[in-house]
């Protein structure tokens, strides 16, 4: 029961994250003109609508908690690119935000510095889209760039694939290599085209 589903991460899955060479500062997107989509992604995506899976975004942003930015800032961004998307035909059905964290920064929102039950790898976020969008999990995937994203993915019962390779990018925690444990993603690829691909093969 339930229908097939690819729930996204945002930042180095579906958009690349934002660079200021002046400050030498890599951070993810805080302006909708920093909305640049990766290679690969609209084709993939186009790929994975064909085969029918119906398909949602979740993402942690800490950087409120953090008061780097503001909530408006963040939601503008996810705004910009759900609008990017639309615009190729790409319908996103759901988009689930965790702006919690922990470890909150001085300047923060205090409100959000808190441990939540959303934040990747926790699969809170994940549990509330296969609920909305009444997905079968076992015919259901979620793709990310990090072994969180993995995580999150086993911890909801999803199949999980990686965008992974050797220096994909510069602030990636599998930069290195990938240090999966026991979280082995079933799938990976380095562009986000075959590894939608490798999806609709494996499904
Ligand atoms: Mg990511
Ligand atoms: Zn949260």
């Amino acid at each position: 029961v339930g229908r097939p589903g690819v729930i996204l991460d945002r930042d180095g899955t579906l958009i690349d994250f934002h660079r200021d060479p002046e400050l030498g500062v890599v951070t993810p997107a805080f302006h909708p003109r920093h909305v640049r989509l990766l290679p690969g992604v609209l084709e993939g995506l186009s790929v994975l609508r064909d085969a029918g899976f119906v398909l949602g975004v979740a993402t942690n942003q800490p950087d409120a908690a953090k008061g780097r930015v503001s909530v408006a800032v963040i939601e503008s961004v996810n705004a910009a690119l759900l609008d990017r998307l639309a615009a190729a035909g790409i319908a996103i059905a759901a988009v689930e935000t965790c702006l919690h964290h922990p470890d909150p920064g001085p300047d923060g929102d205090p409100e959000l510095g808190v441990g939540c039950a959303c934040r990747k790898p926790l699969p809170g976020m994940l549990d509330a889209i296969v609920r909305r969008l009444d997905l079968d999990r076992r015919r259901s995937w979620m793709i990310g760039d990090t072994a969180t994203d993995v995580r999150a993915a086993h911890a909801a019962s999803l199949r999980s694939a990686l965008l992974w390779a050797l220096g994909r990018c510069e602030i990636c925690p599998l930069v290195d290599g990938p240090a999966f444990g026991d979280h082995r993603p079933a799938l990976t690829a380095p562009r986000f085209d075959a590894l939608a691909r490798a999806i609709v093969a494996a499904s």
